[in-house]
């Protein structure tokens, strides 16, 4: 069939099903074949990749991944949209539709039945809403990655990539980062997706790498960040005072000049490696 990043396809075939779109799983679907290319272009996806789409939709980013990867497992939530890529994704024999909610389906099993364990590649234009546990839930599993290349809100993007000391750094770009080498690649204006949303979209894809600090304890590792951005406008010592009741603030200001930091020191302006020392020199104390 004509692919359904032509709108006038994704209109008929919206019509023809009756199909209603439903807010409350952030639907917007993609009519730009050209932003579909550059995200499966910034991806690198080719015939010896399994790829994971999280929200297939009516199946528009999906006939182009069929056509470049091995295989692609499609997510979807919406029942809904079952018969509709049934009809969209009849031509290729490489898709398979899992109609389930991906906070909830085990990715890991789907990985290792799939691709026998073997790392793949997500590509997804994300329902917005869930953001921030599809990527936690991907990197905290451990599921096996190659790379995340995913369209969320521009804010979000700006956040996952973030350098140290800069507005948008908090916790989660360390978590992201932590995993994962991330690059915002480029805009997504509304007038891409039906409907439109309200928002400014971005592309931003996260290569995993190994770990780049010495992290004696991971779990640690989270807490004394979430503690260090929890206060925003406390220093670092007051936030962790209260991440770390069982130490004093004497001790937590010690831990501090251990890692060469002074002791007005600002959560946000320390890096991975410096959030490393830091909770290594915690841990010492614990
Ligand atoms: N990939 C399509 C496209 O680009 O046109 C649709 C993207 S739309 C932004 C997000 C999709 O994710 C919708 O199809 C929605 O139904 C689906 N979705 C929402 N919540 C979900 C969940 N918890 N698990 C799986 N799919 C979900």
């Amino acid at each position: 069939m004509e692919k359904l990043s032509n709108p006038q396809v994704t209109i008929e075939t919206i019509k023809k099903y009756e199909f209603a779109f439903q807010k409350k799983f952030g639907q917007n679907f993609l009519i730009d074949a050209h932003v579909i290319n550059k995200i499966i272009s910034a991806a690198d996806i080719t015939k010896d990749d399994c790829v994971l789409e999280i929200g297939p939709g009516i199946g528009t980013m999906t006939q182009y991944l069929a056509e470049s990867a091995g295989q692609v497992v499609a997510v979807e939530i919406d029942k809904n949209l079952l018969p509709i890529l049934d009809e969209t994704l009849a031509e290729y024999d490489n898709v398979t539709i899992i109609n389930d909610d991906i906070l909830k389906v085990d990715i890991n099993k789907i990985v290792e039945e799939r691709n026998g364990g073997r790392p793949i590649k997500v590509v997804a234009n994300l329902p917005y809403y869930i953001t921030t546990p599809i990527i936690m839930g991907l990197f905290e599993k451990h599921v096996p990655l190659l790379s995340v290349t995913v369209m969320v809100q521009k804010e979000v993007a700006q956040r996952i990539c973030s350098p140290a000391g800069k507005g948008d750094y908090g916790a989660f770009s360390v978590f992201c980062q932590y995993y994962a080498e991330p690059e915002l690649l480029f805009d997504v204006p509304a007038s891409c997706f039906i409907p439109q949303p309200k928002v400014t979209s971005a592309v931003v894809c996260l290569r995993t790498r190994p770990a780049p600090a010495d992290i004696r304890d991971e779990v640690l590792f989270f807490r004394t960040v979430r503690a260090s951005f929890a206060q925003r406008r406390k220093t670092l010592v007051n936030g962790l005072a209260s991440g770390f009741p069982q130490l004093t603030k004497a001790e937590l200001t010690d831990v501090l000049a251990a890692c060469g930091l002074p002791a007005n020191v600002r959560g946000e302006t320390l890096g991975l490696e410096g959030f490393a020392a830091l909770s290594n020199a915690i841990g010492e104390r614990l």
